[in-house]
């Protein structure tokens, strides 16, 4: 027996997944001069002469990161590697191969299996990626997808979460919210559709948000707009948890404080009806929500110019001292601390 039963137990819960990734790597230095950035960012940065490559990898699991009664397995494979080619854009680098490791039970068949990469072919297509291996095994329950992504870029043009300086302007890709509001629609459906089978859900005004949740798309457009603005940011980072979250990340690594305004976070019109008819806080979605998949970077206040206007860039707040902490400044004009609720898989389900 590899377990000491007189061990102390600490629940992982109480770590939360940053904490227990801080506690599990803090012993790990990097022995080789090729590692020019491992564990602290949104991928690592490996550097073999010229071009730097990209690796990130994720893990996807069956009930606690999808839920295949709404998720079709086309989707699952597509958003499978979305989230991969995110941290891969947002080191501001070109995505260009992928590794897929899959474990499934007996109770998926072959045209399962077909169908998850149907959607993981559509995505290397779409993104200009090659599947270029991985591996398969079987498993006692569900399914499991761990996808690996491989990038390359110019040392110049990567962007790390620790560069960001007090006054550079704080910018959001897209618009917030709309992937956890997709969600909430779908837990809904799921709900009326095991009380009446027969009941044919009419999603049809929720488009726009149910397609943010089941096939989101990572922003490599953004990353090409930035390259032809000839914008480089101080700092990048991809909205996986929640801008809340993601926001506390930069301050963090940076050693800065920020203001977000408030009146300032993008919301698509869908999302704010949907937050109506939920009772939810738009605010508090575009914070906390997460699975929005648009990077959130940071500008010197020079480059302003360059973006505004753009219909798909939006300032939304500034970086300060490290000493005025990081805040959320009310459309009524208060200063509410940040924190970060962001999506944590080690919380008990809801
Ligand atoms: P993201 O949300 O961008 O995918 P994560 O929060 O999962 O990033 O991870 C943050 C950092 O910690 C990354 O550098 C990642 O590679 C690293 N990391 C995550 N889990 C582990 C682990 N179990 N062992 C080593 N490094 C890890
Ligand atoms: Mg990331």
């Amino acid at each position: 027996m590899l377990e000491d039963k007189n061990q102390e137990r600490t629940s992982l819960e109480k770590l939360g997944e940053f904490g227990l990734i801080d506690h599990l790597t803090q012993n790990f230095q990097i022995q080789n001069e090729s590692t020019l950035k491992g564990i602290g960012d949104d991928a690592a940065i490996l550097d073999f002469g010229d071009k730097k490559a990209v690796v990130t990898t994720d893990l996807l699991i069956e009930g606690i990161h999808f839920d295949l009664s709404y998720m079709p397995l086309k989707h699952l494979g597509y958003k499978a590697v979305m989230v991969n080619l995110s941290d891969v854009y947002a080191m501001n680098a070109q995505a260009t191969q992928i590794t897929v490791s899959i474990a499934a039970s007996n109770r998926f068949p072959l045209e399962a299996l077909e169908e998850l990469y149907a959607g993981i072919l559509l995505a290397t297509k779409t993104y200009g990626v090659d599947l270029i291996g991985g591996d398969t095994t079987s498993s006692q329950t569900g399914l499991l997808i761990s996808i690996t992504a491989l990038g390359e870029a110019s040392e110049e043009k990567i962007t790390y979460r620790d560069g960001a300086k007090p006054n550079d302007l704080l910018v959001v890709t897209g618009d917030l919210g709309g992937a956890y509001l997709g969600l909430q629609v779908l837990e809904r459906e799921k709900e009326v559709f095991k009380v009446n089978p027969n009941n044919q859900p009419d999603l049809e005004p929720y488009s726009y948000i149910v397609e943010r949740q089941l096939k989101p798309e990572a922003r490599k457009d953004m990353v090409k707009l930035l390259n032809d603005l000839n914008v480089k940011p101080t700092a990048m980072i991809d909205i996986s948890d929640g801008l809340s979250s993601e926001i506390l990340h930069l301050c963090k690594n940076s050693k800065v404080g920020c203001n977000l305004f408030e009146e300032k976070i993008p919301l698509d019109p869908t999302v704010i009806s949907a937050c109506e008819e939920f009772k939810l806080d738009s605010t508090t979605v575009a914070l906390n929500g997460g699975e929005d998949y648009e990077l959130l970077f940071t500008i010197d206040q020079s480059d302003f110019d360059r973006i505004k206007g753009n219909p798909n860039l939006t300032v939304i707040g500034h970086m300060t001292d490290i000493a005025d902490g990081a805040h959320l400044i009310s459309r009524a004009n208060t200063k509410i601390p940040l924190t970060a609720q962001g999506w944590n898989s080690f919380d008990p389900p809801k």
